[in-house]
């Protein structure tokens, strides 16, 4: 996934990813045929109590998951059902909505967005197809601020090339409310907390609380065997963050936006982060260079166990090192 470096870096050939995706929704409202197929059905799991799921088996968009790589949570309480996360595109939300109605789950009145990547929030039309326009989407202030200006569009147009048009036909349906840490929402039998600590994954990051279950449902803050996109975050920012969700909830399943959810989730991001961050640490400080960080990084314990189980991490750890490396260089000046 591109970052906003590159994205503003590639700010030539915006002009025209704008006009083709202006062309694509003029398509998309004139003919049905240019909407991209359904996606197939991927059952609910049940996660605990009130916590059901959606997973996606993979960690990239691909035309064969038509975009579905990030996790999608349905909270059931005894007033009402909250969304968190409603997938990449309005094909998978239909199918998400499809495998919940089945199950005979209530009517969604709530969807909260963890943060401005598309693949959280582009389903947001499918849930509003289903259950109106009325219904409230929740995101940080600094989410919503991304999904409306150039992340927005970046995304949804990224996600019709990366699928090879799956997931054409797909609207933006921006959040509609503000939600910010501390914020708390019953679901009657069910308490819903949002916890935010400044810039982990992203600048908006919210995690969400399931309090009576005991999960915590942290977007991409945290990933289980996928190696997380940095490129708007802080390592120092995610060692802050896990810190604070570890002392201020009782956590026993940490749901992942990408991979499984399960007790250790939080532990297997920490150790793969801090031998990341470690290893750029001592390379700054000996004057050796991003590659020697990168080698220390790939010798470390607590990073090479995790190499031949994670998706993505030949492809994506010399970003991820050049991120921390120079998050290392700024904090040692
Ligand atoms: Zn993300």
């Amino acid at each position: 996934m591109l970052s906003r470096r590159q994205i503003l870096w590639r700010t030539g050939a915006l002009a025209s990813v704008a006009v083709a995706a202006s062309q694509w929704q003029a398509l998309a409202q004139t003919a049905n045929f240019v909407i991209g197929p359904a996606v197939k059905p991927t059952p609910l799991q049940q996660i605990s109590r009130h916590v059901w799921m959606i997973e996606a088996a993979d960690g990239f968009p691909t035309p064969d998951n038509q975009g579905l790589m990030a996790n999608i949570t349905f909270i059931e309480g005894s007033n009402g059902v909250l969304v968190f996360d409603s997938g990449a595109s309005l094909q998978i939300a239909r199918m998400a909505v499809e495998q919940w109605r089945a199950r005979g789950g209530k009517p969604v009145t709530a969807i909260v967005n963890s943060h401005y990547h598309g693949d959280h929030w582009l389903g947001n039309h499918g849930f509003v197809e289903a259950y109106g326009k009325d219904l409230p989407i929740y995101a940080h202030p600094e989410s919503r601020k991304a999904m409306a200006g150039l992340h927005g569009s970046y995304w949804l147009e990224s996600m019709v090339k990366w699928t090879n048009g799956a997931t054409m036909g797909t609207e933006m349906v921006l959040p509609n409310r503000d939600a910010n840490h501390g914020d708390t929402l019953s679901l009657g039998d069910v308490t819903l907390k949002l916890h935010h600590y400044g810039v982990a994954h992203t600048p908006g990051d919210l995690c969400l609380e399931v309090v009576e279950d005991r999960v915590m449902c942290v977007g991409d803050v945290l990933m289980d065997r996928r190696i997380a996109n940095m490129d708007e975050g802080s390592y120092l920012g995610s060692f802050k963050t896990f810190d604070a969700l570890e002392a201020n909830a009782k956590t026993k399943i940490w749901l992942p936006g990408h991979g499984k959810p399960g007790p250790d989730v939080l532990r297997w991001q920490r150790e793969l982060f801090q031998g990341i961050y470690d290893a750029c640490t001592a390379a700054v400080k000996a004057g050796e260079p991003v590659e020697s960080a990168r080698s220390k990084a790939l010798a470390d314990p607590r990073v090479a166990s995790k190499i031949s189980e994670t998706k993505g991490f030949d492809s994506n750890i010399g970003k991820y090192v050049s991120l921390a490396y120079l998050e290392a260089e700024q904090a040692e000046f």
